[in-house]
């Protein structure tokens, strides 16, 4: 199956979802996950009319910058964990950063979205799930960090964002992705939630996501390099 063919079924597969949740499909936003894929997927998935997508390392996307980046009406998220010394890097290479998990980050974000004039928009990642492989902040922590935003003037919260455990049963993460939502409603009222992957994303659209990020049902497998 093509790229082109992946899109039109994911984008069906979104209005059953929505259609079955009682939402509108221009309520959700299908961002493309081109993680570890060579640049040509963005060009031939943009080429078939998607515009927004997602990597998860800093320097991964700087490869792919120059020739993806011209690419009309593009928009780059980064959806991988953030170091502080990548801050710099992340402001300048991204539309937006989905994984936002310390003021020290979104401090050093602010400071260099605000270095190149641009207001960059951000999700908070929080932390689910007690896997140590998983990212984000604690749950109790959101209130101190969102009390703080304001006055980091060259950042807006755009919304909240969660990766469940790994699970074959989309099932197993509704869970987790009714409590982001809970945690938005009392904490971020109308702000976005970033859940659900190419394994769950119904689920997650049932559960109010407003924006999935999917890769391997669009893309393919994900072929990593032999480790060195
Ligand atoms: C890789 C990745 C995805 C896409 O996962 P698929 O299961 O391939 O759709 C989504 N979100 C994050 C944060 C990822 O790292």
């Amino acid at each position: 199956m093509s790229i082109a063919e992946n899109l039109a079924r994911i984008q069906n597969q979104i209005h059953d979802a929505c259609a079955r949740a009682h939402r509108s499909p221009g309520e959700v936003a299908l961002m493309a996950v081109s993680k570890v894929h060579p640049v040509e997927v963005i060009l031939e998935a943009h080429a078939a009319g998607q515009h927004l997508f997602g990597e998860n390392r800093v320097q991964e996307w700087q490869q792919k910058f120059p020739t993806a980046s011209p690419l009309e009406g593009l928009r780059m998220h980064l959806i991988g964990p953030l170091q502080s010394n990548k801050t710099t890097k992340a402001a300048e290479l991204f539309d937006g950063v989905d994984t936002v998990d310390s003021l020290k980050i979104a401090q050093r974000l602010d400071a260099a979205a605000k270095a190149l004039g641009k207001v960059l928009p951000i999700h908070i990642e929080i932390k689910l799930s007690h896997e140590e492989s998983k990212h984000g902040i604690q749950p109790e922590d959101l209130p101190a960090l969102l009390a703080y935003l304001p006055s980091l003037q060259n950042l807006t919260p755009a919304g909240l964002m969660t990766v469940p455990p790994w699970s074959e049963d989309p099932e197993a993460a509704r869970p987790y992705f009714q409590r982001l939502r809970q945690l938005r409603d009392q904490h971020l009222p109308g702000a976005g939630l970033s859940m659900g992957m190419s394994g769950d994303f119904a689920v997650a659209i049932a559960e109010g996501s407003t924006c999935i990020r999917v890769g391997t049902a669009l893309f393919g497998k994900r072929l990593y390099p032999a480790p060195a």
